[in-house]
């Protein structure tokens, strides 16, 4: 097989704010493995706050080109287990060869993956649509933009978060809501603010401490009365057992897990771990949001909105009917 990779810039439609960063670009890779006649296309979304950006991405894809010369996709196990030892710092270079190679497997056989691995695409979840950090004004202003998705998934960790929950909720009186705060917090002030969420009826809160204290989590945990999910805490399928009894679920992206093989292993793992899948993304084009979309009728939620908030993906994969719920193409291997 052979590997090519490029810088693949996507613009965001507006600036994109968390609680650790802010951005209006992002810096992605495309990948493309040949092999024979046919082509699979992956994507990587390089984590700045895990030290990878695409200069570093690029760099280990063509590290990575001479390990797949010898080998065909169906060499999965082999070829994953090689990079995963070779380079551990760049979980999302790594996704990008998964999922090109799971992209060939499925273009080889001529079925979607879903098809593949036997599941229901009627089963899959709603995506929520996010709302970044802004002013109170500009959080209004995309609430309104958002008019057509049901399911809003709001980023807090700033000082005035009750009173930005409360006018979207104001605004969005029937939209089902959800609360990420990206380690925003502290275990004193999650408790606080969880009481007046719940008023809210938020659905969960997402996050809201630093990851490394699983205990923390759990006294969380057992002090709100509204479900807990894990996602900087639970990154690749080794965090997942730790996480029982800590969290009520867990968010699994390809970028930080490794692919779809690695997501699948986590979303087996949560389950026999009692715990909730909701299935995650970053900025990302059609071509990871797509990937990521082919698990979906395993999880429980979907955020897999990164193609909504950018303006120029140049793929067509995966796409939401007028209740967000996520519609899997019919076409081989990822689908875009
Ligand atoms: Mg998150």
């Amino acid at each position: 097989m052979r590997l090519l990779a490029s810088p693949l810039n996507l613009r965001l439609r507006h600036t994109f704010t968390t609680a650790r960063s802010a951005s209006d670009i992002a810096h992605n890779v495309l990948v493309r493995l040949r092999a024979g006649e046919l082509e699979g296309c992956g994507e990587a979304a390089p984590v700045h706050y895990y030290g990878q950006t695409q200069e570093s991405c690029l760099r280990a894809l063509r590290r990575m080109a001479p390990c797949l010369r010898a080998h065909t996709p169906f060499d999965l196990e082999a070829v994953l287990r090689e990079l995963g030892h070779r380079f551990p710092k760049e979980p999302s270079a790594i996704a990008a060869v998964d999922i090109a190679l799971h992209d060939l497997i499925g273009k080889r056989l001529g079925l979607p993956l879903w098809k593949y691995w036997g599941l229901d695409p009627s089963r899959t979840p709603r995506t929520s649509f996010t709302i970044g950090i802004a002013s109170l004004e500009r959080v209004v202003a995309k609430v309104r933009e958002a008019e057509k998705y049901p399911v809003l998934k709001i980023k807090v960790g700033v000082a005035n978060d009750l009173e930005i929950l409360r006018e979207v909720r104001r605004l969005a009186p029937r939209k089902t809501l959800r609360v990420d705060a990206n380690c925003g917090w502290t275990v004193k002030e999650t408790i606080a603010k969880a009481r007046a969420m719940e008023k809210l009826g938020i659905e969960f809160i997402e996050q809201p401490i630093p990851p490394g204290n699983n205990a923390a989590l759990k006294r969380i945990k057992n002090f709100i009365g509204l479900p807990l999910m894990a996602d900087e805490s639970s990154l690749a399928p080794e965090d997942v057992p730790a996480l029982r009894g800590c969290v009520d679920g867990i968010n699994i992206k390809l970028v930080k897990c490794g692919g779809l093989r690695a997501g699948m292993q986590m979303i087996h793992t949560a389950r026999a771990c009692g715990l909730k899948i909701m299935l995650g993304c970053m900025i990302e084009s059609s071509v990871l949001i797509s990937a990521a979309a082919q698990l979906s009728p395993l999880a429980d939620y979907a955020d897999l909105d990164g193609n909504l908030l950018i303006t120029n993906d140049p793929f067509r994969g995966v796409r939401v009917d007028n209740q967000a719920k996520l519609i899997l193409p019919q076409a081989a291997g990822i689908g875009v």
